[in-house]
């Protein structure tokens, strides 16, 4: 009975420890060193194509001009951390509206729930800037190394000039493609064409040279050192993303039905009572988080699709039917395996039509607040203490201050007005005259103009110790009006 493992024991950490304590088994397993050989094809073509745009974007993004006119930044995306302003193209963010950044989020996170659940780990397997990044040192380490078996060798021979000198290479080259990769993240940031003349000059900030610094390791120890490991043990997406398969995603299939009993022949003839495969283990050698595809789904597949390309070109070599290995759906695969009729896919199920009207939502009502956005806001805050003042004349008179967004690139002056009081009197600390009921307030293009406010209502006025009444602000050339409900106090009648 000792065999027997509940689900209470294979749940707990601690019970899996000491059931491998006493098995002699050491807790942890240590890292087999994964050397991918270079394969080529339809998949690692498209994956070229899509390192290519995705870095070209990354990289060109930041020197992209936006003329917003003469007082305003005009990098067309931009994080304004000092400012407060996040840019993109004509889209300008105030701190305020950080729920378009939210609404941003939550976009992401459907589509990519959309995409797994139709596609699987496309993602990862093609976009992530994980799986992009290793792919790129790969290549550099390739370019320097050798293949797989060339690597292996210079790994397992002693050190020599020769050794050392490529492995400096490549971690130099390496190197300098961290420090691009963190020095480009900062261009978000700052305006791209100063900040780079600024670093190489020596005259960035601290703040600049620690981001970069920390970007240029974070880059340099993930894709140079830690690569598949990143994927297997420290990403929480591969834990939680299964919850979006269902037997009509798409996924990176092994056709066991006609690949086993798998075993060597020679080409053009299959061997009797042997399947497909051929038992050459090319999949295994490029796949870049070094499993066996033919094991099933694994947590460690990112569905790069490289073992496709590699089943592919033995298939040809060998005569046999492609796509032994191949992109296909569990239901598929099951009638498949039974002899029966491909059913149709369904691109339209429970899942991916529930994305989808989310996606939709989400992206409608934030189209249609960015179109109907308006370009004047306004903040208003009473005084705390004292909450009002009974004047010599007997009249009330409460504090406020008043905050004014102009979200426009011009200076404008806004009427401010009252709504719900009878009889209100307003001062604008330091402008001059008192007592009319509206005021002229002037705020700078694309700031915050920050007002007090003295108001005052005759004492008859005062029926309650809180009047609900509203600020009114009008933008006379635009014909806009913005509104903020408060309270007037005043002593209990
Ligand atoms: S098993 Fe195939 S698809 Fe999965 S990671 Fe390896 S090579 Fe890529
Ligand atoms: S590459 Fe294809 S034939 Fe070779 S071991 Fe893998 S599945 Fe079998």
């Amino acid at each position: 009975m000792d065999d027997v493992v509940t689900i209470e024991d294979a749940l707990s950490t601690r019970a899996q420890k000491e059931r491998a304590a006493q098995a002699g088994q050491p807790m942890y397993a240590s890292r087999v060193k994964v050397h991918p050989k270079e394969i080529g094809g339809t998949y690692r073509r498209l994956k070229w194509a899509v390192l290519i745009v995705l870095l070209a974007i990354y990289y060109v993004v930041p020197w992209i001009r936006w003329d917003r006119g003469p007082d305003a930044p005009d990098q067309a995306v931009l994080a304004d951390i000092v400012n407060g302003r996040l840019y993109f193209f004509f889209i300008e963010i105030w701190p305020q509206e950080v729920y378009y950044l939210t609404g941003l989020l939550i976009l992401g996170a459907v589509g990519l729930f959309l995409v797994t659940s139709l596609a699987g780990r496309v993602w990862c397997g093609y976009t992530c800037p994980q799986t992009v990044w290793t792919d790129l040192f790969m290549w550099v380490e390739r370019l320097i190394e050798g293949d797989r078996n060339a690597r292996v060798r210079l790994d397992n021979a002693p050190m020599s000039a020769a050794k050392l000198g490529k492995r400096s290479l490549k971690h130099a080259v390496w190197l300098v493609i961290a420090a691009a990769t963190g020095g480009a993240w900062i261009m978000y940031f700052n305006d791209a064409p100063t900040v780079v003349g600024n670093v190489f000059t020596g005259q960035a900030s601290t703040g600049v040279y620690f981001f970069v610094g920390l970007f240029t390791a974070t880059t340099y120890l993930l894709a140079g050192w830690a690569r598949e490991q990143v994927c297997t043990y420290m990403c929480p997406w591969p834990r939680f993303q299964a919850a979006m398969f269902d037997e009509d995603t798409l996924i990176v299939t092994y056709e066991k039905w006609r690949g086993e009993p798998r075993g060597r022949h020679q080409k053009g003839q299959a061997a009797e009572a042997l399947g497909d495969c051929v038992d050459c283990n090319l999949c295994v050698a490029v796949c870049p988080t070094g499993i066996d595809i033919r094991d099933g789904q694994q947590l460690e597949c990112i569905g790069c699709a490289l073992c496709i390309d590699a089943c592919n070109s033995v298939m040809a070599k060998v005569g046999r039917p492609l796509n032994l290995i191949t992109y296909d759906t569990t239901r598929n695969q099951e009638a498949l395996a039974a002899g029966a009729p491909v059913p149709k896919y369904r691109l339209a199920r429970p899942r991916t039509v529930l994305y989808s009207l989310l996606l939709l939502i989400v992206a409608g009502l934030m189209l249609w607040s960015l179109a109907f956005r308006a370009s004047l806001d306004i903040n208003v805050l009473h005084d705390r203490n004292p909450l009002f003042v009974t004047l010599s004349d007997g009249s009330i008179r409460n504090g406020y201050t008043i905050k004014i967004l102009n979200k426009t690139l011009e200076g404008r002056a806004y009427l401010l007005g009252i709504e719900g009081l009878s009889a209100p009197r307003l001062t604008v600390v330091g402008q001059e005259g008192e007592g009319a009921d509206n005021a002229i307030l002037e705020a700078e293009a694309d700031s915050v103009a920050s007002y007090r406010i003295y108001l005052r209502l005759p004492r008859e006025a005062v029926t309650g110790d809180s009047l609900t009444f509203t600020f009114t602000l009008t933008d006379p050339d635009s014909g806009d009006v913005v509104y903020n409900e408060t309270v007037f106090r005043g002593p209990k009648p």
